[in-house]
């Protein structure tokens, strides 16, 4: 019979296993199992809707035999199995694990991939030099075998097979010198792995094991008789289940790892017990990191659904509002119906009421991190924070309450992260408002003429470095009764009594000019005025009302929206600048000259908050013709 080749992706695979020095080679049989087990699942998924294809949910087994004299391990279940095509496609091509990005030859990268996400089904190469897999479909009445003796391909032909499932054959490699793979057909180590690996698989893994024959009346120096019974190995009670003081950090984490293809642990582990009007277990996780698909259309939010521990649904979105979207998970409750549909689940009161206690349970998680450890809180929000903020703006400021206290920005106060709550804590009691500025960075946002007159007095700037930031608090409107004001505003009440007398009078006895200079700039700006707040910065260009120049930017970039309501911008000169000396001579004596200075000195303006000059030809005419 012809050999098929594996595809490249594979056949790297495959040789990786083979050669493999991974010290845990035992991980294949949790890898045969865990197949196995979907396989049920998807069996007993499929016959919610069509009964003739199921058994009684108590048949559903992974059984597995070993043979010490032939070096035969074999892992059978009896559940969906696989056709000539599946067979094919499943196994002569990496489907999941393709994902996974093989750039990197390292070897201790490869181990990391083996011992931390488990690459299925090829991990059996570890340890054998010869698979046959067995399989008969649902959806067929023809068995098919499938047979490798590894990289150099395998064959697939039509064979004999009673009932529906999939029996996966291993002959066991020979014992060398620095490996035993005979252990891996005796009773007392696969006993173990199942124990170790397996054991909240929530199918019974049965195996033929000697048992003493307990007799009544046995005389004491009786031979010991034995039978061979079928045996359970494992619990079968899932993780979430089980009492959340009896699983141990690595049982969680290695549960999240191959749950959720995860390479790293999570940040936090929620494990809980809802008892309301009907019990659920609750098993949630933090993700460290945002997956890359996150801020994107195509990321899915949502819990696994399980109705005592039969799973009902993939990702039920409905468990998870839109700002805690990253969190995965499992939700198992007993009272849901096994053959929910997605539609009517939606109106289902008793999800609802969990869908709130999840809610809470992670709300409280977050607060508990964000109170007791900041710096892994900080490194949270730095992944996440956003989608909270996000929320904020989207729902018209109604999440506020759910949200608030946990929302971050950094500080002109070390430069770190600080809660709102934190910084009007910090206020000194003439502060009237919490001033924030926006741009790209932090330094860049450091480097504006406005900040620095704010911080200048000592007054602490949030940075809005993220554009849903300002839209945030614009829906928030204010915190504990003190508005919030960006530093670019006009109105910024930062100068003292004297201070804003002195500098009304010089706005009003330059009324002219400034008219002048406002006149040459058209619609423009709204206004050109003189401040005495910007220390040794000549200009900056401050808004009026609602809109500022980095929301405006925000928008502008929104398909479609480039012609978007402009921030109302002011021309600001700082009054004891040599330059206002310069405006206030050329007034009346240079007209050409000061059409000229007003135009540098608005381009500059613009430049410093970085909104694009319209003109630049013409800046740069001007500017070589002064010179
Ligand atoms: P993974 O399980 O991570 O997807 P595997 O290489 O272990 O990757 O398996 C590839 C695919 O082969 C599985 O997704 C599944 O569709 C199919 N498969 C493997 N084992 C079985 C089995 N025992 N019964 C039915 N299908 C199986």
């Amino acid at each position: 019979m012809r050999k098929k080749q594996f595809k490249t992706q594979s056949k790297k695979m495959l040789d990786m296993m083979i050669n493999s020095i991974y010290t845990h080679k035992e991980i294949f049989l949790r890898e045969l199992i865990s197949n196995g087990s979907d396989a049920i699942d998807k069996r007993h998924f499929r016959s919610l809707t069509d009964t003739s294809l199921g058994l009684d949910l108590s048949a559903y087994k992974i059984h597995i035999e070993t043979d010490k004299e032939n070096r035969i391990l074999t892992v059978s279940d009896n559940g969906c199995g696989m056709g000539e095509k599946e067979l094919e496609e499943n196994l002569g091509t990496i489907a999941k694990s393709g994902s996974l990005d093989f750039k990197s030859e390292n070897e201790s990268e490869e181990i990391d991939i083996i011992g931390q996400f488990g690459v299925g089904f090829y991990s059996a190469f570890m340890v054998a030099d010869r698979i046959t897999i067995v399989s008969k479909s649902l959806d067929s009445e023809q068995a098919f075998k499938w047979e490798s003796e590894g990289v150099d391909g395998y064959t697939i032909e039509p064979c004999e097979k009673e009932d529906v499932g999939t029996t996966i054959t291993l002959h066991i490699k020979e014992d060398t010198e620095n490996e035993n793979y005979s252990v891996f057909l005796e009773e007392s180590k696969i006993r173990e792995l199942v124990k170790k690996y397996s054991d909240y698989i929530r199918y019974p893994i049965t195996m033929m094991t000697e048992q003493r024959v307990e007799k009544e009346d046995e005389a004491e120096d009786a031979e010991p008789e034995f039978e061979t019974v079928e045996t359970t190995l494992n619990s079968m009670v899932p993780l979430w289940k089980r009492d959340a003081k009896e699983v141990s950090e690595e049982e969680y984490n290695r549960f999240y790892h191959e749950k959720f293809y995860d390479f790293e642990d999570p940040l936090a582990v929620i494990h809980t017990k809802f008892e309301g009007t009907s019990n659920c277990n609750i098993l949630l996780f933090i993700p460290k990191k945002a997956p890359f698909d996150y801020y994107t259309k195509d990321f899915e939010k949502g819990l696994q659904l399980y109705s005592s521990g039969v799973m009902i649904m993939e990702k039920c979105a409905d468990l998870l509002p839109d700002y805690f979207s990253f969190v995965k998970g499992v939700v198992d409750s007993a009272d849901l119906s096994l053959n929910i549909s997605r539609e009517t689940l939606q109106h289902d009161h008793q999800l609802k009421v969990i869908a709130k206690a999840v809610e809470r349970k992670i709300k409280a998680e977050l607060k508990k991190i964000l109170r007791n450890d900041r710096e892994k809180y900080d490194a949270f929000f730095e992944q996440f924070g956003r989608q909270m903020k996000y929320a904020i703006y989207a729902s018209y400021g109604m999440q506020k309450d759910a949200l608030i206290d946990l929302i971050e920005f950094k500080s002109s106060a070390e430069k770190k992260y600080t809660t709102l709550e934190e910084y009007v804590t910090r206020m000194p009691e003439s502060q009237t408002a919490i001033y924030y500025a926006g741009g790209k960075t932090v330094d860049k946002i450091d480097m504006l003429p406005q900040t620095q007159a704010v911080t200048g007095k000592g007054i602490e700037v949030l940075y809005f470095t993220e554009d849903v930031d300002e839209f945030t608090v614009t829906m928030l409107g204010n915190y504990k009764e003190k508005p919030f004001k960006n530093v670019s505003d006009n109105d910024l009440d930062i100068s003292t009594e004297e201070e804003k007398e002195q500098i009304k009078k010089e706005n009003d006895d330059a009324k002219s000019l400034l008219a002048f200079m406002k006149e040459k700039l058209g619609d423009k700006v709204a206004e050109v005025q003189f401040t005495n707040t910007l220390d040794s910065h000549p200009v900056c260009l401050s808004t009026e009302g609602g809109i500022s120049t980095e929301m405006q930017k925000v928008l502008e970039a929104q398909p479609g929206m480039e012609q978007a309501i402009k921030a109302k911008t002011v021309l600001e000169i700082n009054v004891n600048h040599p330059v206002a000396e310069k405006l206030k001579a050329l007034y009346g004596t240079d007209d050409v000259k000061l059409e000229a200075y007003t135009k540098i000195l608005y381009s500059q303006a613009c430049l410093i908050c970085g909104l694009p000059i319209e003109n630049p030809t013409e800046l740069s005419n001007l500017v070589c013709e002064l010179m």
